[in-house]
Order: C-alpha cells, then structure tokens, then sequence
C-alpha cells in the first residue's frame, strides 16, 4: 500500500483542524459536534478530545458506498441523532468527495431547527463536486484516488490502520476475492 499520510502527518493534520475550529467558535459557546458514522470514527475520537469548547456529543450514519470503490445511492440513517434543535453544529466527516454526503446531513441539521450548522472533513479530494457546498474546515487536500485507513475502509476492512494509503487496484481485488 501506498502510505499518502503517516501517522505523524495525521496528527499534526488534527491538531490543526481542532485549532481552527477552536478560533472560530472560541472556547465558550457551546457546540454540538455529529460524527458522520463510520468513516470519521478514528478521526472524530481524536478531533473533540483536542477541542477546547463544551460540546454535545452525537452520531449520525451515512453510506453511499455499495461495497465497492464508486458512490452510490446515499442512505441516511438518524435514528441515533441527539436533539439539534436551536444548536451550533459541526457535522464531522472521514472525506468530501462528491460532496452529497455533508450536503444533504446540512440540509437535515437544518431541517432539525439547528440553529447553525459547519462542516469539518479531515480529507478534501481535489476533483469537481456535485454540490455548492463546501466544507467550512479541512485538514488536508488529496489527489482523486482512493484512499483507506484512519477510519476509512474498503469492504469495511482497513479502518485500523493508523495511517493513510492509498487502495491500488490490484489489492482493491485481492480484498474483494
Ligand atoms: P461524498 O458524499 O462526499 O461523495 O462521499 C462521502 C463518503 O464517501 C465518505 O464519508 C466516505 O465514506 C466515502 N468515500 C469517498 N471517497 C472515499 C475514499 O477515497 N476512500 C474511502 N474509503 N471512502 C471514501
């Protein structure tokens, strides 16, 4: 595997993302941060322990990835949702990629009666979107390929690694057999 962020990378990558989410919302007004499940599991464990605000703490699942390498049909699945309504919230996600994923939970976070919602990706693919949206805080820009590790996955595998790589088709098929 190609490894496009080690460890070290990553973590500085965090620290950054928490610091410029820190000096936006300073380190009084309280904060409802909802991890886009299951991707941003790694990445949101790390990300609200180094910010410094009180903060509501919930989840939401989203999958778009029918067991290959190409989105698909978004599915959206709030039934584990904490109470938004009249919050400032930060919807938390792994990736942005075509961008439909954080779109479409901003619009639902709004329909929930939050009173502001803001984005925060670890990952921003450099490719065209399918969306205007564009997320609020991003730790790193990276090449249209697809990447695995630090809560991503292929197949639901590799979400341990505690680094970044990116998948080569040949393990892409090595996984899948
Ligand atoms: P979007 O809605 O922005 O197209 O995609 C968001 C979701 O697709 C991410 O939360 C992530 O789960 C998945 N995704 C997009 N690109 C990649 C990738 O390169 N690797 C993996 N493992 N998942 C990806």
């Amino acid at each position: 595997m190609r490894v496009l962020l080690d460890e070290t990378q990553l973590t500085t990558g965090v620290h950054g993302l928490a610091d410029e989410i820190d000096r936006y919302y300073g380190n009084q007004r309280h904060l409802t941060v909802i991890a886009v499940m299951t991707g941003s599991l790694v990445l949101f464990a790390d990300l609200i322990r180094r910010l410094s605000m009180p903060q509501r703490v919930g989840v939401v699942q989203a999958s778009s990835y029918r067991g290959g390498t190409t989105s698909g049909q978004l599915h959206v699945d709030a039934k584990m949702m904490i109470d938004v309504s009249g919050r400032d919230v930060l919807l938390v996600d792994d990736i942005f990629d075509t961008g439909k994923t954080l779109d479409r939970l901003r619009s639902m976070m709004i329909e929930f009666g939050a009173n502001s919602v803001k984005t925060a990706v670890l990952l921003h693919k450099q490719r065209d979107h399918a969306v205007e949206l564009r997320p609020d805080f991003v730790a790193f820009e990276i090449p249209d390929e697809f990447v695995v590790g630090y809560g991503l996955d292929y197949l639901d595998m590799y979400r341990n690694l505690p680094y970044l790589a990116v998948l080569e088709p040949a393990e892409i098929e090595a996984t899948a057999s």
